[in-house]
């Protein structure tokens, strides 16, 4: 789960859609927690519409479910933006592990975990 610090490209994954689309719903440009979030196939799963960062979009509940197995065309709901794959890094996954702990804080952090 942790991201990668150089080089590759941004793993496809649930919460990398969420950030990339700034935890908005790109039908109706409304922001929500990520439990609040649905990833939408822009073209359905069901019309060989693949999973991945193009094809894969954040979606309010009541969007998805108003769009349904329809294409945006189709649904006249059209996306906010296009949907492409991010160059950036997940920054805001960052999590504080004991390597990056500095060293002077290491007993007081020893003591409370036995
Ligand atoms: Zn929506």
């Amino acid at each position: 789960m942790r991201p990668r610090t150089s080089g590759a490209a941004v793993r496809f994954c649930r919460e990398n859609v969420y950030i990339r689309d700034n935890y908005t719903c790109q039908y109706c440009n409304t922001k929500l927690p990520a439990k609040q979030l649905t990833l939408d196939h822009v073209v359905p799963a069901s019309q060989n519409g693949p999973k991945n960062w193009t094809n894969v979009v954040s979606a309010c509940r009541e969007c998805n479910q108003k769009k349904a197995n329809r294409t945006p065309r189709t649904a006249n709901m059209p996306l906010l933006t296009e949907p492409r794959a991010p160059n950036w890094l997940p920054t805001l996954q960052l999590e504080i592990s004991e390597d990056h702990v500095p060293p002077d804080w290491a007993p007081y952090l020893r003591l409370s975990t036995g």
